[in-house]
């Protein structure tokens, strides 16, 4: 008798991710340098740690409110007003999750009924497209162009629009590029989304990894702070990815769905967690602030690199990602990608897992130290020249 599966369909038609399956394998080998994963290799800062570990001593053991703590979304909501001159209400505005992945879950919840379409921006974030099908909705995806350094415009927007569009992910700056935008370049794409009566969901977990300009958040723009969820979190700027934080910022209704979901799906955010979150706003900036200065300079490092080794690659205006073009050595991602781990032992991300514009291009994360770095750079300059002799003086 044929055992029948008990797994859904809709989730059993899911990709697994990309870039999971690659690095089961990395896993396996030894001596890899890997430019792989997107999080810092910094240990988040001791002064949040040890907060965490008082709020356990004094027996802070239990749930929190579902939305957060409230102090906690005080210290949100005046992080935003003076970082992004945004003005949230800590109490009806903001909500923490765990982690931004779980606010871009919410939002996507909270604001997609069955046939809606949802506009993804790829290269993209793997799990943009899997969480709008999750949440019962139809994934649209543009094609960001790469030789406009793959920033997302309001044509490209303006061409994807149906009457069933119902919202719009955006992640500036984004991963897997490191593309930034700037109120310029924003200001267009706010006009398209209001023209059409969009919901922007704007993840801004990057927002303070920008290195050559000024940020803008998105709903700081005109007319946008009505229509737009702000996701964002602690992962990545202030090192935080194993405690699982983030949040989100928006409209009270939005917020108020968003919070009815996760007081039945999570209850709240993990309570250790966001005692050291506390700290993290609270008397975090000189940490983040030395992080900060490390990632840029080892950006400056890697795209110098790349660039001399005849990888083509833009400066990449913020994240910790550099993306550049493999073209020159007629491999395909995929396949630069696993002979380079094979040849070489360096993990790096094939780009088509990012979506199609991906192809030809990989992701190299330099969330990783300059010693690091320099070894794995010399690495793939050897892979590249055995690829492309010609290119060699
Ligand atoms: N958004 C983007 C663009 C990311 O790159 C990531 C992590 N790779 C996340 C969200 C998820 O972050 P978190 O750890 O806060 O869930």
């Amino acid at each position: 008798m044929s055992k029948k599966s008990f797994v859904s369909k809709h989730v059993e038609n899911l990709k697994p991710s990309g870039i999971r399956r690659f690095f089961d394998v990395a896993a396996q080998m030894e001596d890899v340098i890997s430019l792989g994963v997107g999080e810092p290799d910094f240990v988040t800062p001791w002064n949040f740690i040890e907060q965490s570990f008082h709020s356990l001593e004094q027996g802070y053991t239990s749930y929190t409110e579902n939305a957060g703590m409230i102090e906690l979304r005080k210290e949100i909501s005046t992080y935003l007003n003076e970082n992004f001159q945004l003005d949230y209400d800590a109490a009806e505005q903001v909500i923490v999750t765990v982690g931004a992945s779980q606010a871009i879950d919410l939002a996507l919840r909270a604001v997609v009924e069955p046939g809606d379409e949802v506009i993804v921006v790829e290269p993209s974030f793997v799990a943009y497209v899997p969480t709008v099908s999750l949440a019962g909705g139809t994934p649209v995806t543009i094609q960001a162009d790469a030789d406009n350094e793959f920033k997302l415009t309001a044509e490209a927007i303006e061409e994807a629009v149906t009457p069933r569009t119902k919202a719009i992910m955006l992640c500036n700056p984004n991963n897997p590029t490191g593309t930034f935008l700037t109120k310029e370049e924003l200001e267009p794409i706010a006009e398209v989304i209001d023209k059409h009566d969009l919901v922007a969901l704007s993840d801004e977990i990057y927002a303070e990894l920008t290195y050559d300009a000024s940020y803008t958040s998105f709903p700081s723009l005109a007319g946008m702070k009505e229509r737009t969820i702000l996701i964002s979190g602690f992962s990545k700027a202030f090192a935080m990815t194993g405690w699982r934080l983030g949040y989100a910022a928006g409209p009270s209704d939005l917020i108020a769905a968003m919070v009815k979901i996760h007081q039945y799906t999570m209850m709240c955010a993990p309570t250790m967690a966001q005692h050291a979150a506390l700290e993290a706003m609270k008397n975090g900036r000189p940490s983040v602030r030395d992080m900060f200065e490390s990632y840029k300079q080892r950006r400056n490092f890697i795209v110098t690199s790349l660039n001399e080794m005849g990888l083509e690659c833009p400066n990449p205006g913020g994240a910790f990602y550099a993306f550049p073009s493999i073209k020159a050595t007629g491999l395909s991602s995929a396949k630069f990608a696993e002979q380079l781990l094979h040849e070489e032992q360096v993990a790096v991300v094939p780009g088509d897992v990012f979506g199609e514009s991906g192809e030809g291009y990989i992701r190299c994360s330099y969330a990783t130290s300059l010693k690091q770095l320099d070894k794995a750079m010399d690495r793939m300059k050897r892979f590249v020249e055995s690829r492309t002799p010609k290119t060699v003086s």
